[in-house]
């Protein structure tokens, strides 16, 4: 699944993304701390006396976890055409995002919403979709508000799995069904199409209309076959079409497409909504990487039996603005890199796209990673954390995952399934280490000709933290952790007196290349003993790094970004 919400999914969420995924990562994050005002609790309880949600103790502090940041790009190379079609791709979002409410939540969001007396409060609950704090396990924040069922509105709320694991009915597994029961109280699914029938016909009326709108072929084509697969619940012909697209300066990833808010099993798709722009020079600069994989691979530093695989070269990597988010791809954390389609005959035969979100991986820069180098980093190594090694921390980490060996080397079959629930982590630490093994030669190479090693290190460094506090749960999480501690016991980096860390060149090169190479090893030998040590010996936050987010806390920097967004704010 998916979309690397570093893309997102709060990293409690982040729930190991299977096969094809890409990372939705965890990682970013953001506060509201202006936006949020400051009313007493004391106040909230006084005004809800009797029927009004309220919130519960304990929950003060998160409601400025998300920073407010404005969602706009340049728009002013677009014809009258294509400004016409954005604003009905968003129109057509904020169905999505209808949709996602009612999958998220069984109340009314309207009512839900206006119940809530207090602002601050109610935009809290927005953000979540419901009155589960996404971000923190899903904890319950608001008074009259129950546990959140593991299978959200997806599944009966009284089913238990035994009952569905012992149920027999159309499409039980279906990504695009929902689970009712029938006249005689059994279960069944009814399809989206049929189930939400009049909201996406309403959104395939618009999409229709939008590619009447589009300058380029390919995309009207696209927008068409979208629209056919949301009357029809059929969704790999218009992933194929949405493949084909290389030339379009605008793009939508719209539909039921990621599976984590079912976290129950995993099986159904919640919808969502991207309406992106591309960023054409930004992505020339990206493609010339793609072509240095194969040489790459040869290179990593590891014997070479666990590098005997050839990775593609035609990796299909771009930037993009992002102008709206919409449903689950705007609740919590918010994505910032995108690889999709999830649908894997379609990855069989042509891949995937990995779409880098520059603007939405800007606002979190500047929300985030500068307030922590702030708080965390050595005053000398501050100008060392940039956007650009940001950037290009996240991106590599996308192509990364293209590198080093899927298959294990002993009959085991592939490396996902010899490293059972450990092979998420395992790859999204090896997606992070060798993307800084990548960093480091394409430096050398000269193909790298921004920033220094420093900057990528360091600001690498900083991100760590900011991953981090979305907890060491997720796949993401774990790796996070164990290779925090792998390079602490190396001396990749050092901690002074007054708490803050300071990087070490060399010694980070060394740690990066010996961790590869044990990364590496451990996959390639499906050496599921050997992950499982690791993760619990070095999977977990220890009690000095706890107490230094604890800071990032106090300071109230926040842990993810919320958007201001839509028609108005674009001028459409
Ligand atoms: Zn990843």
């Amino acid at each position: 699944m998916k979309a690397l919400k570093l893309t997102k999914i709060a990293a409690v969420v982040l729930l190991a993304s299977t096969t094809l995924t890409a990372c939705n990562n965890a990682t970013e994050s953001d506060t509201a701390k202006e936006n949020i005002t400051k009313e007493s609790p004391s106040t909230l309880k006084n005004e809800s006396a009797t029927n009004q949600p309220e919130l519960l103790p304990g929950f003060e502090n998160r409601l400025n976890i998300y920073k407010e940041v404005t969602l706009t790009a340049d728009l002013s190379h677009l014809s009258a055409n294509q400004k016409q079609m954005l604003a009905l791709l968003i129109d057509a979002s904020k169905i999505m995002d209808d949709l996602f409410w009612q999958q998220a939540y069984s109340q009314d969001k309207k009512s839900f919403l206006a119940s809530i007396s207090d602002e601050t409060v109610r935009r809290f609950a927005e953000i979540n979709y419901g009155p589960w704090d996404r971000l923190d396990g899903d904890k319950v924040f608001l008074t009259q508000a129950t546990k959140k069922a593991h299978g959200a509105e997806f599944y009966p709320a009284d089913m238990t799995k035994a009952e569905f694991e012992q149920s027999d009915f159309s499409d039980k597994m279906g990504l695009y069904s929902v689970v009712k029961r029938d006249d005689e109280e059994k279960l069944m699914s009814i399809s989206y199409s049929e189930i939400y029938h009049d909201q996406m016909n309403r959104a395939a009326a618009i999409l229709d209309k939008a590619a009447k709108f589009a300058d380029d072929k390919e995309f009207s084509n696209y927008l068409t076959m979208r629209a056919q697969a949301l009357r029809t619940d059929e969704y790999q012909a218009s992933d194929f079409a949405w493949m084909d697209m290389k030339n379009n300066p605008i793009d939508v990833v719209i539909g039921p497409i990621e599976n984590y808010e079912d976290q129950l099993y995993g099986y159904r798709a919640a919808f969502e909504s991207y309406v992106l722009i591309k960023d054409l020079a930004w992505s020339e600069k990206l493609a010339k990487y793609a072509q240095f994989l194969p040489e790459l691979q040869k290179g990593l530093p590891v014997a070479k039996k666990y590098k005997a695989e050839v990775p593609g070269s035609d990796a299909d990597l771009n930037a993009y603005d992002v102008i709206y988010y919409a449903g689950h791809s705007n609740a919590g954390s918010k994505t910032i890199a995108i690889n999709l389609p999830n649908d894997e005959e379609v990855q069989l035969k042509k891949g995937t796209r990995r779409l880098q979100l520059k603007n939405a991986m800007r606002a979190k820069f500047d929300a985030i990673m500068l307030p922590i180098a702030d708080e965390l980093i050595v005053p000398e190594q501050r100008k060392n954390v940039t956007f650009t090694g940001f950037f290009a921390n996240t991106m590599f980490h996308e192509v990364a995952h293209g590198l080093g060996i899927k298959n294990t080397l002993n009959g085991q079959g592939p490396v996902r399934q010899a490293l059972k629930e450990h092979a998420s982590a395992l790859e999204e630490g090896k997606a992070d280490i060798l993307g800084l093994y990548m960093i480091r030669q394409l430096l050398d190479k000269g193909a790298i000709t921004d920033g220094t090693l420093e900057d990528y290190y360091t600001t690498f460094m900083a991100g760590i933290f900011r991953s981090i506090r979305f907890g060491a749960s997720s796949a993401h999480g774990k790796a996070n952790m164990v290779r925090f501690n792998y390079f602490q016991e190396n001396g990749a980096f050092s901690r002074n007196e007054q708490g803050l860390y300071s990087i070490n060149i060399d010694k980070m090169t060394a740690a990066i290349d010996s961790l590869s190479q044990l990364i590496l090893t451990l996959q390639g030998n499906g050496d599921y003993q050997g992950v499982d040590s690791l993760v619990k010996e070095s999977g977990v936050i220890g009690e000095t790094l706890a107490a230094d987010l604890a800071r990032l806390e106090a300071a109230s920097i926040p842990v993810d970004i919320v958007f201001k967004q839509g028609k108005k704010v674009l001028g459409l």
